[in-house]
């Protein structure tokens, strides 16, 4: 398969990565994270997400979450930023915060949506208009994917016909509900429907699980070497979601390497952490405790 369908590995991407930073640097040149997601309830996989972002090099972060789990979120990640939003009577996200999204979003480079926000009330509605009203780089995960449900279209629209940067980090139930199939059957035929669908969409399509994929909107497409079953834990992803805005915000103009270079690095900590724990004990943020070593790691 490798050779016929061309694929690389995620790897040699890593390379940009390892330059050190200009000694003259600050904050203002690794981008500005912002993480929307949270719903009453759940405030972890926000705060996971925006730590990972942190922790992979963002210059910024800053996690806009429901006003009920805002102080929770912010007591997780004293090094995070917060913002408010208001809640619609299921305590997801209110619609009403798209009235004043143009302050919120100003000078934001990256924009990550989806790790627990939840598919209750308007959610879903609040997603899909912020995802086609804005122009920003974008990362969708979790339930800001599930917002495309039988929708996937927008996503045509929403990317400007592959002009604007649009990345997708769906496990294979998330690409099961974008394609309405089942995980089972797109777990049969991986290859195929990543690449066919970062084609059509014009998107950049990081299919997750065991040997995640990555593909372009140009029908390239990248497998990944690393990562292992002690992965295999709620929160993972999550932390995925914030080293691939991370790695965006700090290569804005090299959206391939940026993504493969994520993907490869959070299978590596993971690697690192399996290694020095055990595959059944690692928690997601071990992962990230061990970004580090796989920062620092040379092929
Ligand atoms: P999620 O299901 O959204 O929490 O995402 C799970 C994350 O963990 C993805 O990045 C997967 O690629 C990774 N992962 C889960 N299980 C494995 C596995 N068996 N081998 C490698 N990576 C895994
Ligand atoms: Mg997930």
């Amino acid at each position: 398969i490798e050779s016929e369908q061309k694929l690389t590995w995620t790897g040699a991407a890593k390379r940009i990565f390892e330059t050190p930073r200009p000694f003259e640097s600050n904050k203002g040149m690794y981008g500005h994270v912002l993480l929307i997601g949270g719903a009453a309830g759940k405030a972890g996989a926000p705060s996971m997400s925006s730590l990972a972002a942190l922790r992979a090099g963002a210059g910024l972060v800053t996690a806009a979450v429901p006003t009920s789990i805002l102080n929770t979120v912010a007591l997780i990640t004293p090094e995070l930023m917060t913002h408010p939003l208001s809640e619609d009577a299921t305590g997801s996200v209110a619609l009403a915060n798209l009235q004043s999204k143009d302050q919120w979003l100003k000078k934001i480079s990256v924009l990550a949506i989806g790790p627990g926000l939840g598919t209750n009330g308007e959610a879903s509605e609040f997603v899909r208009r912020l995802v086609l009203e804005s122009d920003i780089p974008l990362v969708l995960d979790a339930d800001g994917l599930n917002a495309f449900k039988d929708q996937a279209a927008l996503l045509n629209e929403a990317s400007r016909n592959g002009a604007r940067t649009i990345v997708l980090t769906p496990h294979p139930g998330e690409m099961g509900t974008l394609l309405g199939i089942t995980a089972k059957q797109v777990q049969a035929d991986r290859l195929n429907l990543a690449r066919d669908f970062a084609q059509q969409h014009g998107v950049t399509l990081v299919l997750k699980g065991s040997r995640t994929l990555v593909a372009h909107p140009d029908g390239s497409i990248a497998v990944n070497t690393t990562g292992n079953p002690s992965m295999a834990k709620g929160g993972s992803g999550d932390i995925l979601t914030g080293i691939v805005a991370a790695c965006l915000a700090q290569k804005p103009n090299q959206v391939r390497e940026a993504v493969a270079s994520a993907v490869y690095l959070h299978g590596l900590a993971g690697d690192f952490a399996a290694r020095e724990m055990d595959e059944h004990t690692v928690l997601a943020t071990d992962t990230v405790a061990h970004l580090s070593r796989a920062f620092r790691y040379r092929t």
